[in-house]
């Protein structure tokens, strides 16, 4: 019945929209985003192994650092088009300044969990992050699938310093602390190789700006770009005197 299924992925998609506005419209806690430089944060979600050997080597080569969004019971999986980071990568990642950020353990849809469902998968999460550091004071997390949801929206608020979503905005003024705009880097490459013009804008009018990937790839899956693409993107962000920083410490920054 392909036109039942079309209709359902309709709704689905329009549900989850409409979810998305009333995450947003409705804050627990915001973040006024007054910056004088502008501020480019790295982030990876779930996280390919590409996205260190690749992706943070390439960060580091620039002398900055990026926030890498950990589920734990992604770690060590083989997919048939990727390979997730181990647990001892998460270590090097950590020990090389990078910040370790949450992404839930089971990296289901957060609206899809009950709240006694969501505290146990924050802290079993919370268990695994803190095998790679011991993090001082509260986390950042990044939604799966950039999902956030209205009735758990506190939790988010009460357990985490911020939680990044989607939306391909740059973060400026009052913004939802507990749904951070995110811009993704993903295929096909030459969107991903434009994302520089996003750069500029966020020179022009300062903000922050939080871009999120997947893997680093010579073959790139679907949400991920190539090692050249992403080298682009880094060198240009610290040519162009933008502040290239962890969300971690962005913050900082910004509540200065
Ligand atoms: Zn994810």
């Amino acid at each position: 019945m392909p036109f039942l299924s079309e209709a359902t992925s309709k709704l689905k998609y329009v549900r989850d929209r409409i979810t998305e506005r009333a995450v947003r419209a409705l804050p627990v806690s915001t973040l006024n985003v007054t910056c004088i430089r502008p501020i480019v944060s790295f982030t990876f979600d779930d996280v390919p192994d590409t996205a260190h050997s690749a992706g943070a080597k390439i960060l580091e080569d620039n002398g900055v650092r990026g926030t890498f969004y950990i589920a734990g019971g992604l770690l060590g999986k083989k997919e048939p088009d990727r390979d997730l980071i181990s647990a001892e990568g998460c270590q090097l990642l950590s020990q090389s300044g990078h910040e370790i950020g949450c992404h839930t353990f089971a990296h289901k849809a957060v609206r899809t969990l009950s709240g006694e469902e969501l505290r146990h998968d924050f802290d079993r999460n919370a268990e695994v992050l803190d095998s790679f550091d011991l993090s001082i004071g509260r986390r950042n997390f990044a939604y799966p699938y950039n999902q956030g949801s209205l009735r758990h929206r506190q939790a988010f608020a009460k357990r985490y310093t911020t939680a990044r979503g989607g939306g391909d905005r740059i973060n400026r003024g009052l913004v939802n602390r507990s749904y951070l705009w995110g811009m993704e880097i993903r295929q096909p490459e030459s969107d991903a190789l434009s994302l520089v013009r996003q750069i500029d804008a966020v020179v022009a009018q300062p903000g922050w700006l939080i871009f999120f990937a997947h893997d680093i790839s010579r073959k790139p899956t679907p949400y991920g770009c190539t090692p050249d693409t992403f080298s682009v993107l880094v060198r240009y962000a610290v040519s162009k005197g933008c502040l290239v920083l962890p969300v971690r410490d962005a913050l900082q920054h910004i509540q200065e």
